[in-house]
């Protein structure tokens, strides 16, 4: 493992204000290799998705980094009285294996689930810990966590507010027809699809326009048999 391409990145957890570190990824040592049509990213040396949750290891509050300050006072009232009084103090500070990151996302889609976080977020970290799986070939456990996060992504699509979210409508519809072409869904990948390529905004999302014409040739390529 390469650590020079690590730092240690200060975080004070908004529930217990407990300082800690977490290590990142150096943006300077990012050298993307490939992406899978889920929008999985690989890169040369350590891929910045294993460190990309915070956990504190005095309390438990477990999120990704993006989402780990906009917790409300409510909400970290039940971080102490259903995360926290089941926490052992535990480090997290140290670089990550992919089963260490596996354990970290399932940490924090447990605070995910407790807190009642957005379906959206709560199907992101399905999506994330699919594609450690993956990463360690992992076929099982990759088809369970893709289908954990088609269930959060389609009820986040029909019933959630998508605003301040780290996803946009069009590119959840991809991951959604994607996901459900990867399991084998031919006819919902069609729907989901077609969904995409007609959405009235789809001209700002090139990239998306164009997986959604190229995944939807598969589909019906492979249909065609
Ligand atoms: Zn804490």
């Amino acid at each position: 493992m390469a650590v020079e391409e690590l730092y240690d990145k200060k975080v004070k957890c908004p529930v217990c204000e407990t300082q800690f570190t977490s290590k990142k990824v150096k943006y300077s040592k990012l050298r993307v290799k490939s992406k899978d049509s889920d929008l999985l990213t690989y890169y040369k040396g350590e891929n910045p998705l294993k460190y990309n949750v915070f956990i504190c290891p005095m309390c438990g509050y477990a999120a990704t980094e993006e989402k780990y300050n906009d917790i409300s006072n409510d909400k970290k009232a039940i971080v102490r009285d259903k995360i926290t009084s089941r926490w052992k103090e535990r480090e997290f500070s140290t670089p990550r294996v992919i089963d260490e990151a596996i354990m970290c996302y399932k940490l924090a889609l447990n605070c995910g689930d407790v807190l009642a976080f957005k379906k959206a977020y709560n199907g992101g970290l399905c999506l994330s810990i699919a594609w450690l799986y993956r990463m360690k070939n992992d076929k099982k456990n990759e088809g369970k966590f893709l289908g954990f996060a088609l269930n959060l992504f389609v009820e986040a699509y029909s019933t959630e507010s998508l605003i301040n979210s780290s996803i946009d409508e069009i590119t959840l519809a991809y991951l959604i027809g994607e996901i459900q072409r990867r399991l084998g869904n031919t006819d919902e990948a069609i729907k989901w699809f077609s969904n995409v390529v007609s959405h009235s905004l789809i001209s700002t999302k090139p990239k998306i326009k164009k997986l959604a014409r190229e995944q939807w040739n598969l589909v019906r390529e492979n249909q065609k048999g």
